[in-house]
């Protein structure tokens, strides 16, 4: 395409780019950041290009702070590269809706263009949450109050309420969505305490449409956190707003919840997501491959769905890296690939380690339980290798420290980096803590 005037977008100022110009720059971010593609980046619109600023229009608040978080520098760097410029990309978003979803901090919207309905693949392991959710989503505040969803790890509790916020926000732009992890809540409440600020606190959570907090269990132990939030809770559930929470466990588990939350939490629904099957984490793996723009074929995807039977989040991995490793093989992912990725032939160093296989190989080693180690025994015997499930995981898989220290008993991120800290200085001081690791490595890697 030339320059003509029809293949340039009009600005105000009349500012323009060359259409054929921005398919240029979108093409080197898709080749060359491979795991950022995403499907909607062909509804993004270049507005204008002026002062060195390319100006991108995104469709919906969550691309805009996908964009924002992720991208600017991608997009950026392609720009330079494609016009040989000193040129910037900036995004930006005219549907902002005049309610919308808050949290704490400057990111205006938390929630992640991925999570919603549409992406979300249902199976027997999670039909109730999500019809539950659905429901939610039409009818807040009527349907199911609360709605409680409880699961393992990277089963997509996270994705189920990012789905309801989004679908909501669609329906009726104004909506006032207050949606935040249970670790933001804690932490401005404490500020509020500290400043003295007390007032506004609750005015901010008592004057929402929808409250969603995510990974409630952290209120664990938490007594005067707990008692705010069952204020809160009162003032809202009085007032027929819809309350959403989710948990790794369901709320009769939650270790030191008082009892007047736990019977609130188990007024409206409690749904449980299961791990997916088999059928289910091929539709997934699909999915989120077309998500990505990217085509797998059916063995490829069966040998995946057989191979990781842990959780979604897994399987997202396992994605990144066929599609990292394929970028390698000149863009080609097949069985052999998938094989040589995911750990069936001799190239340990790529495969796919999940937080599974560490609590068998760890427990196996130092004879003890699973449970000990997900457990809250403090005793040395049991501290100690859960201290080394910390470590590994950190090391091997991609979960977060909020994630390893939840699965390892329900501990903070902080137990987790002082847990990494611990066994990696121990490594280097103690010869015999450094041969355990170094055999404990070798099994992960070679099993
Ligand atoms: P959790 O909050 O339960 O730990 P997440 O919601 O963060 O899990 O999910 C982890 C990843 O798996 C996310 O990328 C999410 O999109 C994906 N995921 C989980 N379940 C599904 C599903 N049923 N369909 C599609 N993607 C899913
Ligand atoms: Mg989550």
């Amino acid at each position: 395409m030339s320059s003509g005037r029809e293949t340039k977008m009009r600005t105000p100022e009349g500012a323009g780019i060359d259409l054929s110009l921005w398919e240029k720059i979108l093409n080197a971010v898709r080749s060359q950041h491979p795991s950022l593609n995403r499907l909607w980046f062909d509804q993004l619109v270049p507005c204008s290009f002026s002062n060195g600023v390319i100006q991108v229009q995104t469709q919906t608040p969550a691309q805009l702070s996908f964009c924002q978080t992720q991208c600017q520098q991608p997009f950026t760097q392609a720009a330079q590269a494609v016009t040989g410029r000193l040129v910037a990309v900036r995004f930006v978003c005219d549907n902002i809706p005049a309610g919308g979803v808050f949290n704490e901090g400057d990111q205006p919207h938390p929630l992640n263009p991925d999570y919603v309905f549409e992406n979300f693949v249902t199976g027997p392991c999670n039909r109730l949450p999500h019809a539950a959710s659905l429901a939610v989503a039409e009818q807040p505040g009527k349907a199911y109050n609360p709605l409680f969803i409880h699961g393992g790890v990277g089963l997509g509790k996270t994705h189920l309420l990012q789905a309801i916020c989004q679908k909501v926000l669609e329906r009726q732009g104004d909506a006032r969505i207050l949606y935040l992890s249970c670790d933001s809540f804690i932490n401005q409440f404490m500020s509020a305490i500290e400043s003295g600020d007390m007032n506004q606190f609750r005015y901010r959570y008592r004057q929402v449409d929808m409250l969603v907090i995510d990974d409630i269990h952290f209120l664990a132990g938490r007594d005067r956190t707990q008692e705010e939030f069952f204020h809160t809770f009162n003032t809202l559930y009085q007032n027929h707003k819809q309350i959403i929470l989710s948990a790794d466990c369901p709320p009769s588990e939650i270790p030191e919840l008082e009892e007047r939350l736990v019977s609130r939490f188990n007024w409206g629904l409690v749904a449980r997501i299961d791990k997916p099957c088999y059928e289910t984490r091929v539709a997934i793996l699909h999915k989120k491959a077309r998500i990505r723009g990217l085509h797998l074929n059916d063995d490829v995807v069966c040998y995946v769905a057989q191979k990781i039977d842990t959780n979604t989040r897994e399987l997202e991995g396992a994605i990144t890296k066929l599609q990292g490793m394929g970028m390698l093989n000149g863009g080609k992912i097949d069985l052999e690939l998938a094989k040589a990725a995911l750990g069936d032939n001799d190239t340990p160093e790529q495969k796919l380690i999940t937080i599974q296989q560490i609590l068998d190989i760890v427990t196996k080693f130092y004879n003890v339980r699973p449970a000990d180690l997900q457990g809250k025994k403090r005793h040395k015997s049991i501290a100690f290798p859960r201290q080394i499930c910390m470590f590994l995981a950190r090391k091997y898989t991609r979960y977060s420290l909020e994630e390893i220290g939840r699965y390892f008993g329900g501990r903070d991120h902080t137990t987790v980096l002082h847990a990494v800290r611990t066994v990696g200085d121990n490594i280097k001081t103690d010869k015999e803590v450094a041969s355990q690791i170094a055999q404990l490595e070798s099994q992960l890697t070679n099993s």
